[in-house]
């Protein structure tokens, strides 16, 4: 392996909603702390956005203690377009030779980072959990493993070493770090690009709504309490009137009474919202590692002894189908 240490490059995704995402503060974080164990190290950022559209984002990048920002401008970012961000994100991790590229884990990073990967032949650590560097100076990705029954530490052993991390295991930027920040605008050059694809329209789907827990302030989850699809039906009005999103448990998705891509947990997504309400939810601990670091946790459960009352700041023993829709009713009056 080469000796080169000197750049961790991240992928800044923008969102439909055409903000920086989230888990590339929690990205820049971690990475500003690799950098320190690594020594002499850079922290950059690769962008892609519509013409003119950078100023929007600058004050996010200014803030959140990256040396370096590579800027692509083009009317082809409106959406996310795999070959293109692929193409361009290839050429320029030749061009600088980070010795790690880190992206975030969401629905983009999982399908832009194995392109890059393969066409680089290097490795992906996909859907980590944590990271370190190892005393050899090697990237150390952690991620469950068999189902989520082991923690596995992995090594790669080509540059750059690569890894996509789940949004939410690490925590945002808890105060700005100011850089004096490097803007480098390049020119993206797709003359001689054939795309075996063209992207007509996007559509948003009842997954992509759902998918919205890596931002939410407030989750209501519902567990194998609430019984059927009908009972999370009560959950999702609750959500809608107090601007929730909603969550489950694995014990939910396995009923087949919740989608898999809200269940939350060692094996789904790792949250941490403002407020998390658990509704007819144990605590098992496979639970509980997805969601134990949200601010204020209200639990609702029949079981006066369900280990989830442990960790709630507030607890309610109770049915949940006779407490939501009175509180429902009660939040909508007023
Ligand atoms: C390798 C592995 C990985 C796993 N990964 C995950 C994971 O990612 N996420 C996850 O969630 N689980 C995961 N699990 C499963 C986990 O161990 C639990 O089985 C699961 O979390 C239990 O789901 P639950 O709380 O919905 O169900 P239960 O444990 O059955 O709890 C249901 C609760 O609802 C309460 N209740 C019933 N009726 C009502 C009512 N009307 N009102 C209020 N309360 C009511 C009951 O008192 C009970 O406490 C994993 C397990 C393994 C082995």
């Amino acid at each position: 392996m080469s000796e080169n240490k000197n750049e961790i490059l991240l992928f800044a995704e923008i969102t439909k909603e055409k903000f920086i995402h989230t888990v590339f503060f929690e990205l820049a974080q971690k990475s500003a702390e690799l950098a320190r164990k690594l020594g002499d190290c850079k922290v950059s950022a690769i962008l892609f956005t519509e013409p003119n559209k950078l100023e929007d984002y600058k004050d996010g990048f200014l803030k959140s203690g990256i040396d370096k920002v590579y800027v692509y401008e083009s009317e082809k970012f409106e959406n996310y377009d795999t070959e293109h961000y692929s193409k361009l994100a290839i050429e320029l991790i030749r061009e600088i030779q980070p010795q790690i590229v880190l992206i975030g884990a969401t629905n983009e990073g999982r399908d832009l980072a194995p392109r890059i990967s393969s066409a680089l032949h290097t490795g992906l650590t996909a859907d980590c959990t944590d990271l370190d560097i190892n005393e050899k100076g090697q990237l150390a990705a952690t991620r469950p493993t068999f189902g989520g029954k082991l923690m596995a530490t992995i090594l790669c052993k080509t540059l750059p070493q690569m890894a996509t991390v789940r949004p939410k295991v690490f925590p945002s930027l808890k105060e700005d770090i100011l850089k004096n920040t490097e803007f480098i605008l390049k020119t993206p050059d797709f003359s001689e690009f054939k795309p075996k694809t063209e992207l007509l329209e996007f559509v948003k789907t009842l997954e992509n709504e759902l998918n919205e827990l890596d931002s939410a302030e407030i989750i209501v989850a519902g567990g194998k309490g609430a019984g059927s699809e009908a009972g999370f039906e009560v959950l999702r009005e609750f959500a809608k009137t107090i601007n929730g999103t909603i969550g489950a448990t694995r014990g939910a998705v396995d009923m087949g009474i919740a989608p898999k891509c809200i269940q939350i947990g060692q094996t789904g997504k790792t949250v941490r919202p403002k407020v998390y309400i658990a509704c007819g939810i144990s605590g098992a601990i496979q639970h509980l590692v997805g969601m134990q670091d949200s601010e204020k946790i209200i639990a609702i459960n029949t079981d006066e002894n369900a280990p989830i009352f442990e960790i709630a700041d507030f607890g309610i023993v109770g049915d949940m189908f006779k407490i939501l829709p009175e509180l429902t009713e009660l939040l909508k009056k007023n």
